[in-house]
């Protein structure tokens, strides 16, 4: 496993392959659970080592952090991390040493029209541009064939995938369902930073997730009845918010005719968890 720590080394390794052989990237912050495994496998499958290269990122982009959020106590594993990519199959790993060499000038931003403003953009202002910005470096670097990318995150995965057409990016992204703890508690590297009381805590949204679910399954399809009391539900935290959007456009709708998702943000113990809940009626 090669371990690239400039864009210009990534600009070499890649100019480097021959044509036919493919490239699956998959893009992290590190600090590596099941969740990110599961990207890798994927990728992995979809770019047998016979065919290409799989190259795993691993970059906590201080661009998408606002101030006052959690840059500065993003958990981080170099060795653990490396030690899972090697396990899985991973051939390169690119993981800058500087964030100022992602960075040389600040001049040009990627910014997606409206489906950024709400749900996380809303009390994140800049985390999608911040996002952005830096896939598309990542897929002007690495140019990969697949990049594989976690419906956790489904507002980003949903923004990622018009960047990716709207700008003719290389490739095709790839989606993968969430991974989550035996409790239900979606896997993220936040949940590290959870005290013991916060992690109960946090299985509210695990709670409310599938209350959801169950009235979807019993037939109900208006917001209100499927939403329930989020104040009480979530009394145990701080809501960011809870919402009911269609899958496509990400703008709230009060009656379920459509795929929809519900997306929840919420605090535990100072920690910002997301979630969703993907609806097909
Ligand atoms: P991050 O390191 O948090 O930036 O996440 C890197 C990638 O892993 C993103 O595409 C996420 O959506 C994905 N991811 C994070 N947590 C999970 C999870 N629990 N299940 C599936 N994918 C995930």
């Amino acid at each position: 496993m090669d371990i690239l720590d400039t864009p210009q080394v990534v600009q070499d390794w890649r100019a480097s392959l021959p044509a036919a052989r493919k490239v699956g990237m998959v893009p992290t912050m590190g600090f590596l659970h099941d969740g990110h495994l599961s990207l890798i496998d994927r990728a992995r499958e979809l770019v047998p080592h016979l065919e290409g290269d799989l190259v795993l990122t691993i970059f906590v982009n201080p661009t998408q952090f606002g101030a006052g959020e959690d840059l500065d106590r993003y958990p981080s594993d170099r060795e653990g991390d490396l030690a899972k990519a090697r396990a899985h199959g991973v051939d390169v790993v690119f993981a800058p040493r500087d964030p100022a060499l992602m960075y040389p000038s600040m001049a040009t931003w990627v910014d997606v029209d409206g489906l950024g403003d709400h749900l996380c953009g809303a009390s994140r202002p800049g985390h999608f541009r911040g996002v952005c910005t830096v896939v598309a470096k990542l897929f002007s670097l690495v140019r990969p064939d697949v990049a594989v990318f976690g419906e956790k995150d489904i507002q980003q995965l949903t923004i990622l995938r018009r960047m990716h057409a709207d700008l003719f990016l290389s490739g095709e992204i790839v989606s993968m369902p969430i991974v989550r703890e035996a409790d239900g508690l979606a896997m993220s590297s936040r949940n590290a930073r959870l005290s013991g009381q916060a992690r109960g805590e946090a299985l509210a949204i695990v709670r409310f997730l599938e209350a959801v679910r169950e009235r979807f399954e019993a037939g109900e399809r208006v917001r209100d009845g499927l939403l329930g009391d989020v104040e009480q539900t979530f009394a145990a935290g701080r809501l960011d918010y809870v919402e009911l959007v269609d899958a496509a456009s990400l703008q709230p709708v009060t009656v379920v005719e459509g795929p929809a998702i519900v997306a929840v943000a919420a605090h535990f113990g100072g920690v910002r968890l997301i979630d969703n809940l993907q609806l097909h009626p």
